[in-house]
Order: structure tokens, then C-alpha cells, then sequence
């Protein structure tokens, strides 16, 4: 994987620009999207890759930096052998389709074939490989403040954004590339977040709470790093929306009959929320994307850009942090499996095929969006009006 790119200059002066949204901000009560699902709170990560790109730089510098494993005693059952179900894969139903668009906005309604084993072309992990994978319990492990700064922090971020990015002029930026700035910016704006919302604010006596002012001066004092959050949970919406029948007929069997079955039921809540669509029926089009001479060369390039983000993840210095890093890239690649994995070019494969792995990202990367859009509206506010105050 070569880092090439640099795309440092956009960055800032879009941030100087502060750019108009191109999304409705939606409804209010749309915005938290909280639930328990234990299959979902058990995710399968390769946490000790070597990062493909500058020797180690560990950085942790609190003990809450590391992370717990799931001992193997507490797989479940179902988990550890390979899990396949359903249709066989050659009777292929193939969804009604629109061959001359390049990306089409249905999927196949007899969608889910069981679990697949099928790398995931955005991600640079590959995601048949279950070697050194270890189980981490989400619920164990949450996404806060780990003091995790300094230089190897910046050097991911500085990466993520100058090396994957290419180096036009803002103004030639097409709409595509736009939108994998928008997509990172809004995840790194979440990030901030969910550390502002879970901060130790003193070591001394372990005392855990908001800090606000890192809240408006991380993200609320830049317009443009809360518009790309909406954006960000919007396209993740999208996904997990236009997956409907798939995320519905997908078995979610952890051998706990109980768990399952309110695993199902919330699924289902999730995916049929009346009021998600009606207020919502399109958070974002995706057909309009990758149309016209450039668009599959712009798609791979595109593709092989959010890969290197991927990979990036392995550098992260903190063991947390890589968990819920590579956690919610994934989820992230997995909304553009999801998005832009049926169209022209691939049209003999038009059936969706997404991990057990992928589903347990993009749901709670969905989860971590909606939780840092609830908290802006609920300490918004508050924290700007601290910061008037100094
Ligand atoms: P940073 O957040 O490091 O930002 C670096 C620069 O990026 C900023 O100066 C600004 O120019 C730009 N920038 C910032 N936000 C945006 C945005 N939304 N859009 C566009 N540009 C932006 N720390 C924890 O305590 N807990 C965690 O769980 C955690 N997870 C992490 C996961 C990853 C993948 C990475 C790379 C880092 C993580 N960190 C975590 C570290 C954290 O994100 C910050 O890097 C760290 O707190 C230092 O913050 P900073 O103020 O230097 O700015």
C-alpha cells in the first residue's frame, strides 16, 4: 500500500471556508439511535497487525489505554466454527436491476444467504483471514478518553487526511473525493466527541465527566466539522437502510436463544422505526455518485484511498483507540460495500455479501454517530455558552 497523496491544503481550507452542508439535517428525534444487542457488542478484531508504515510508536499513556479480551471460554458456540445457512450460492435471484446506471439504489430482497466469507474490497484487512483474530466485548472496552495525544496521534490524523487525499485545488474536488473527506472528518469529529463526553477530568481521584470545553473547541467552534458529523451518520444511515431485508433475514445466533431473540426484535425496531421513514426515506443518494466517464476509475481510486485509511489503523498507538478505530473504519467500509457494491461494472454479483464482522461495525458505528449527535444537541449549548464566558 503506497501513501502518496497529500491533500493537507483542502483540508484547512475547507475548514477556513466552513462549506455549506449538502444534506438536510433531519429530524431531531431521529438522532439517537441507542441499543443493546449482545451479538453486536461482541466484535472480532485483529488488534496486533504491524503497522505498515513507520515502526511502532506506543503511546498509552493510561492504563484505560489497553483493552480486555473476551476469554475463549466466553465465545459463543456459534462463533467458532464456520456458520453457513441459508440458499446455496449459486441460486443467485437477481434483484431488479437498472444495468445503465452505475450505482443502483436496490438490492436483492431475498437477501441474506447466510454468513459470507468475502473480503471486503474498502478495507485493506483481510477479512477471511481469521487467524490472530481475538473477541473484545464493546460493553467492556467503551470509546472515551484514554490520553492518547502528542505526536503519534497527530501523525495518524496528519496521515489520514494529507497522504489518502489527492492534492487538487478545493475547487476541482469532485463531489466523490469531497465526500471521503466529509466521511473521515465526521468519524474524527465523533471520536472527539465521545472523548469529550467520557473525560477524566482528575486523575487524582479517578473522577470521570464531561468536558465541554474541549467539546466546542475540538468541534462545535468549526461549523464544518458538525455538518460532516450529520453527514457521516446520514450515509451510515443510508447504508444500514438500503440493507433492510438483508440486516432483517440475518441470523444472529450466539447459542443464548434469549439474547437472540432481542437481538432480532431490536434489529427489527432499528430497521422499520416509522418515524425514521418518514422523515428520512433517502438520507443520501448514492445513485447519483460515480456517473460519467471517470466514474469507475474515480471509484478504485477512491476505493484504494479509503484502503490506505484502513491500514492506518494499525499505527494507532493505543490499544482502545485501534479497537474502535479500526471498529468504525470498518463499519465506514462496510456502509460503502453496502452503498456501492451493486452496480454496472459488477452486475454478476449484484447479491449483497456482508461479514457477521462488518454487520457488528456498521451498527455500532451507527450507534456511535447517533450517541455524539445526541450529545451536541443535549450539551451543545451549554458548552458554547462556557466558552462566551472566557
Ligand atoms: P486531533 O483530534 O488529533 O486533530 C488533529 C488535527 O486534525 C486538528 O488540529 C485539526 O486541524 C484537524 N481536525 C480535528 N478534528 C477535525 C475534524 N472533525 N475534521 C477535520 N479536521 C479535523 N483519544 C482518546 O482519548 N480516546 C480515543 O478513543 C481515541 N481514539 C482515536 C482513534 C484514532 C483512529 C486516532 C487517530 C486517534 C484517537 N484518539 C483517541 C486521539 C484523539 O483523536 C486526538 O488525536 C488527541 O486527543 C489529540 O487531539 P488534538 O487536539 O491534538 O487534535
Amino acid at each position: 500500500v503506497a501513501l502518496k497523496h497529500s491533500w493537507g491544503g483542502i483540508r484547512d481550507q475547507e475548514e477556513q471556508e466552513g462549506r455549506e452542508n449538502e444534506v438536510e439535517m433531519g429530524d431531531r428525534s431521529l438522532l439517537s439511535l441507542p441499543f443493546s444487542l449482545l451479538l453486536l457488542w461482541l466484535q472480532e478484531v485483529k488488534l496486533w497487525c504491524n503497522c505498515p508504515f513507520w515502526p511502532d510508536d506506543g503511546m498509552c499513556r493510561l492504563r484505560d489505554c489497553s483493552v480486555c479480551e473476551c476469554p475463549e471460554s466466553e465465545f459463543p458456540e456459534s462463533f467458532k466454527k464456520p456458520y453457513h445457512h441459508g440458499l446455496p450460492s449459486d441460486d443467485l435471484n437477481c434483484q431488479e436491476g437498472k444495468p445503465e446506471a452505475t450505482v443502483d439504489r436496490t438490492l436483492d430482497s431475498k437477501a441474506f444467504r447466510g454468513w459470507p466469507e468475502t473480503d471486503n474490497p474498502w478495507t485493506y484487512d483481510d477479512e477471511t483471514d481469521n487467524s490472530e483474530m481475538t473477541y473484545v466485548n464493546l460493553q467492556l472496552n467503551p470509546e472515551r478518553y484514554t490520553g492518547y495525544t502528542g505526536p503519534s496521534a497527530r501523525r495518524i490524523w496528519d496521515a489520514v487526511y494529507s497522504e489518502n487525499c489527492p492534492k487538487y485545488p478545493a475547487e476541482e474536488l469532485c463531489q466523490e473525493e469531497k465526500i471521503l473527506y466529509k466521511l473521515i472528518s465526521g468519524l474524527h469529529s465523533s471520536i472527539s466527541i465521545h472523548i469529550a463526553s467520557d473525560y477524566l477530568l482528575d486523575e487524582a481521584t479517578n473522577l470521570w465527566g464531561h468536558n465541554l470545553d474541549l467539546l466546542y473547541d475540538r468541534v462545535l467552534r468549526y461549523q464544518n466539522r458538525v455538518q460532516n458529523l450529520y453527514f457521516t451518520f446520514l450515509f451510515v444511515l443510508r447504508a444500514v437502510t438500503k440493507a433492510t431485508d438483508y440486516l432483517e433475514q440475518a441470523e444472529y445466533n450466539t447459542g443464548n436463544p434469549t439474547e437472540d431473540l432481542k437481538t432480532e426484535s431490536l434489529m427489527r425496531q432499528l430497521l422499520y422505526n416509522p418515524k425514521l421513514q418518514a422523515a428520512c426515506p433517502l438520507p443520501f443518494d448514492e445513485a447519483r455518485l460515480w456517473k460519467g466517464q471517470r466514474g469507475p476509475e474515480l471509484k478504485q481510486k477512491i476505493q484504494a484511498q479509503f484502503k490506505n485509511i484502513s491500514a492506518l489503523m494499525d499505527c494507532v498507538g493505543c490499544e482502545k483507540c485501534r479497537l474502535w478505530g479500526k471498529l468504525q473504519v470498518l463499519g465506514l467500509g462496510t456502509a460503502l460495500k453496502i452503498l456501492f457494491s451493486v452496480n454496472g461494472e459488477e452486475h454478476l454479483h449484484r447479491t449483497l455479501e456482508v461479514q457477521r464482522n462488518e454487520v457488528i461495525a456498521l451498527m455500532n458505528l451507527l450507534n456511535r454517530l447517533s450517541e455524539s449527535l445526541k450529545f451536541v444537541h443535549e450539551m451543545g449549548a451549554a458548552a458554547e455558552k462556557q466558552s462566551e464566558g472566557k
